[in-house]
This record gives structure tokens, C-alpha cells and sequence, in this order.
């Protein structure tokens, strides 16, 4: 069945509306085998109890996903802490002291602006960001590969481009230029060449190409985007990079024939939904332009499932590409903005619930499009490479599930890849790397001059405590004491 009668059935967006609270899963997948829909599967408290972190409860899962197939090794609280650098460890006492309780955590992220940075580098910044600098990001990359994270998603983080003029886009562009040829493609055939493992077992580099960056004032110019002609400045300033990109592609792909995936992948992000036409706009140019058929994707775009349009618009997208004849690369989040979003009574998934189930039904349904493809033998999949960016341990599982459900042959595996933000969900990335043996597992470093860095730093203790789970506060202090504790007897026992 090819994929545009697979779209004259119903989509997905209607499959999903049909179900709108699904406890009931929509016809298109029930078809499927589909792993959380079986009852005998061994499914318990335990091991649900057993994801790490950032994890629903157990009611809330059921509902979401169903439960789950495979159960999963069990995982001592600390262990994923121990590849960890000292230094990293005694971020994470400050992460686990400011995470104590919610009055402390609103005081901590009240203070934050008026934190000295030499105070803010000295505690926290090199557990969220790579590097000030490329040397810096290299050897953040070396180390994520002894954790078996093999590549990253890095992004030059220049806040306060969010539409004000502090920013100058050829800086934008000419180092995140510089971040693909001096970082990432470096270090993709360093772990090609170096790391012992099968050329198709190692990610792509990715670089996040942040919309706003791209022209002066540019939010505005994203919302006017039908009429201000400041729109093809934006465009072709993304253009430089993703001409990089491709060109790298081509080249490599013809250095190593035998490498499924692309080498490095330019990422558009997603941002407040009032830009997002402009942005998708931006999307649909590029993939154009730079995912044509029968070549390896280097542009995806991202998809907020948080969005309660976001599965009609998938559907859309993947029509587009139909009758373009290009390809799409999607990156799949839940979506930062929720807080502030002024319409999220309108455009917002009503429940977590709901936001959840959209999200995972989008996973199944990219793997889907894409094994659907497979099996007809035509080697390009419309859907022709999708990033998982979620901390969320449930969703990560579904893919790495499907994945393995796919048959060991699968020419698309290589072309999904799971990411999670440096600093976050450590517990969970590392629980992929050890139990599910997963290799196709990136994480987004933002890095940059640390004064620019300060607002991702916030957003990023705002998300640690969204807020104050089990596994941060006491438990987190407690565990990593644990484990420097343990560091510091062996050493001194050593010496
Ligand atoms: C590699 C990577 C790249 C990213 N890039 C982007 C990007 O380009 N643009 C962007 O917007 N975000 C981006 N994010 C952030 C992402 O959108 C989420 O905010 C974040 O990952 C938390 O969601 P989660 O999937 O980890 O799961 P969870 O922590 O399980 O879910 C939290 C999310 O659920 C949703 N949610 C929470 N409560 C409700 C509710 N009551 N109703 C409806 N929905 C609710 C929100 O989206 C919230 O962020 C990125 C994340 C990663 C890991």
C-alpha cells in the first residue's frame, strides 16, 4: 500500500480525534501487533515503578500506553551517576539542593538572575552546557562517547534573539557553520572510524538552527512572514547552513557507501506557536531544497505534539512531501512554551494525558510510514529520518520497543534517533545505553558564552523542578554522596 493511499485512509489526526480520550487505540494501530495493546505481557508495579525519573505513575501510563512488554533490569539508584566527572557530581548537590522543596526551588529561580556567573559556572554550567568554546564542545563530545553517547545536537545558545536586536545574525550563522565542519562532522568519523562499532550504529551529528537567530527582529518578521521581505533574509541565512550540511552529506555518503543514516543533520526548532507558521514555512523551503528523494535527509523539522493541530499537521506535511517530491526529517517534542503560551486554552492539548497519548501516537505512526516504506522495497521513505527529543522514559521505551519489534534487516533503524538536553534525564539515558543496549542516543549541548547561556540555564532548573520529583532534593544529595563517597575511599585506598 503506498503511502498516499495509506493517507486517503484516515489520517492520523483524524484516528487520534476519533479517540480523543483513548484509553481505545485508533483502528490504524490496532491493526498492528502494537506492543502495549497484548495482556499477557508481564507487566508489573516493579518494573513500571523501575523508570527512572521524569516518569508518569503507574495509573498514569496504563492510560497513556498501556503496559508495557519487556520488563526491564533492574537499575540501582546511583549507578548512572558514576561515569560522572566529580565535578559533574557536585552540580548535581547543587541541583539536589536547590530541588529540596518547592519554596526553596521558587527562591532559587527567583535569585537566579542576580547569581554572579563565575558562581553560576563554578556550580552548574557544565552539567547543561558543552563548552564557551569549540575546543571545549570537542572534548564534551569525547566524553559523552565513554558514556556510549556517540554524538550530539549542539546549539549555539545566543539567547535574547527573541525578536530584540542584541544579535547579529552572520555571527549566528558563521558559528554555527563553524560548529558543523570543526564539531560535529570531526567527531561523527572519529566515532566512525575509532569507537569498534558497526558504521550504522553511530547518529548523525546535529546542529539546532533556532529560527529567531536568523535576521534582526525576527519574531516579528516570522509572524509577518506572507509579507515582510525580511523573511528570505531568514530563509537563506538557515539555507547557508543546511547547503553545509548537504554538501557534507554527499560527500561522506560517497566516501562510505555503505552508511544508511545521514552524517550531520540540521534541525529546525520549534518556537512559540504564533511563529510557528512562519516557521514551518521556513521547514517546507528547506526540506525542498535540501531533502530531495533518493538522498539522505539533512534537514528535520520539529513537530510541538503538545499541539492539539499537531496531527493533522503531520499528516499535511508528509502529503506535502508526497507531491513535492522531497523528503521530511521530524524531530518530535511535547513543546517548551505551555507557561507561556496566551492561547493555550485553544491550541494546547486539554490533559498531559492527551498531550501523551498524541505523542506517542506520533512515534508509531513515523516508524510506521517509515518500516510501511521498507517493506514495499522503495529505499526512501517519505519520512526519512525522525529525532525522539523527550525526557520522558515512557515514550523513549515505546521507540526503542518498536524498534526492536522492527525486523533486525531494517534499513530505517538507523534513521531514528532518541535525544535528550545534556544535564537532563541522565538516569534514563544511561538506563537506554545499559538495559536496552540502544546506540541511536544523542544529547542536545547547548553551548556559548556563559552570560548567554543564563536563560537556557534557568529554563533548565525551572524544568528540574517542574518540579521537585523523587529523584531530585534529599534522594539526589543522597545518591551522589554515595558515590563520591565511594570515589573518595577507593582513591585514598589506592594511594
Ligand atoms: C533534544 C530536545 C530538543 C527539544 N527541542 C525543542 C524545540 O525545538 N521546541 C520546543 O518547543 N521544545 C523543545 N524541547 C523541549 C520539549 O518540548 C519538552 O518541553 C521537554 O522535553 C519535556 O517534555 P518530555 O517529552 O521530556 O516529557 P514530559 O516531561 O513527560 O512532559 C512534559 C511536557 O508535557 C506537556 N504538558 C505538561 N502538562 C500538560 C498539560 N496539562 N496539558 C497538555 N500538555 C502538557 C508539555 O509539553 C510539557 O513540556 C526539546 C527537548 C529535547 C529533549
Amino acid at each position: 500500500m503506498s503511502l498516499t493511499t495509506r493517507l486517503a485512509k484516515p489520517t492520523l489526526a483524524q484516528l487520534i480525534n476519533s479517540s480523543s480520550h483513548s484509553k481505545v487505540v485508533p483502528a490504524f494501530f490496532a491493526t498492528k501487533k502494537f506492543f502495549h495493546n497484548t495482556s499477557k505481557q508481564n507487566n508489573t508495579l516493579d518494573n513500571v515503578s523501575n523508570i527512572p525519573s521524569h516518569t508518569p505513575g503507574k495509573q498514569q501510563l496504563e492510560v497513556a500506553n498501556g503496559p508495557s512488554a519487556i520488563p526491564r533490569a533492574k537499575l540501582s539508584p546511583s549507578e548512572y551517576l558514576t561515569p560522572l566527572k566529580t565535578t559533574e557530581l557536585f552540580s548535581y548537590v547543587c541541583i539536589g539542593a536547590a530541588t529540596i522543596n518547592k519554596p526553596i526551588l521558587d527562591l532559587c529561580i527567583k535569585l537566579f538572575p542576580y547569581v554572579p556567573m563565575f558562581v553560576i559556572k563554578a556550580l552548574i554550567y557544565k552539567l547543561y552546557c558543552g563548552g564557551e568554546n569549540i575546543e571545549e564542545v570537542k572534548q564534551t563530545g569525547l566524553r559523552l562517547s565513554k558514556r556510549g553517547i556517540n554524538n550530539m545536537m549542539l546549539s549555539l545558545t545566543i539567547e535574547g534573539c527573541d525578536g530584540n536586536d542584541k544579535i547579529e545574525p552572520e555571527f549566528i550563522v558563521s558559528e554555527t557553520a563553524k560548529s558543523v565542519s570543526d564539531i560535529l562532522i570531526p567527531h561523527t568519523l572519529e566515532m566512525i572510524q575509532n569507537s569498534g562499532k558497526d558504521i550504522n550504529s553511530i547518529p548523525p551529528g546535529y546542529v539546532a538552527l533556532k529560527p529567531t537567530g536568523f535576521t534582526k527582529n525576527a519574531a516579528q518578521v516570522l509572524k509577518d512572514y506572507k509579507t515582510d521581505p525580511k523573511f528570505e533574509e531568514l530563509v537563506e541565512n538557515a539555507a547557508k547552513i543546511c547547503n553545509t550540511i548537504y554538501n557534507e552529506n554527499i560527500k561522506l555518503s560517497a566516501q562510505y557507501p555503505d552508511r544508511i543514516a545521514p552524517f550531520v543533520v540540521g534541525v529546525i526548532d520549534a518556537e512559540k506557536f504564533d511563529l510557528q507558521e512562519g516557521v514551518y514555512e521556513l521547514q517546507r523551503r528547506l526540506y525542498a531544497k535540501f531533502n530531495p528523494a533518493n538522498k539522505p535527509v539533512s534537514v528535520v523539522g520539529t513537530l510541538q505534539m503538545y499541539l492539539s493541530g499537531s496531527a493533522d499537521l503531520l499528516a499535511k506535511e508528509e502529503k506535502l512531501a508526497i507531491e513535492n517530491n522531497y523528503r521530511l526529517g521530524l524531530k518530535l517534542v511535547r513543546g517548551a512554551y505551555i507557561h507561556s503560551e496566551k492561547k493555550r486554552e485553544t491550541v494546547i492539548h486539554k490533559t498531559k494525558e492527551d498531550t501523551d497519548n498524541n505523542y506517542n501516537q506520533g512515534i508509531s505512526y513515523c516508524i510506521e510510514s517509515m518500516e510501511a516504506t521498507e517493506r514495499q522495497d522503495t529505499n526512501t521513505p517519505t519520512i526519512g529520518h525522525l529525532v525522539v527529543a523527550s525526557h520522558n522514559a515512557e515514550s523513549l521505551r515505546l521507540a526503542t520497543d518498536r524498534l526492536k519489534n522492527a525486523s533486525a534487516k531494517s534499513q530505517n533503524r538507523s534513521n531514528v534517533v532518541l535525544g535528550q538536553l545534556l544535564g537532563m534525564a541522565d538516569n534514563i539515558t544511561y538506563d537506554l545505553i545499559k538495559n536496552e543496549k540502544v546506540d541511536n542516543i544523542i544529547k542536545y549541548v547547548a553551548w556559548g558564552p556563559p552570560l548567554e547561556t543564563k536563560e537556557y540555564l534557568l529554563r533548565r532548573l525551572e524544568e528540574n523542578g517542574d518540579a521537585v520529583r523523587a529523584d531530585n532534593g534529599f534522594g539526589l544529595i543522597k545518591e551522589v554522596c554515595n558515590v563520591l563517597f565511594k570515589r573518595f575511599f577507593r582513591f585514598s585506598h589506592e594511594t
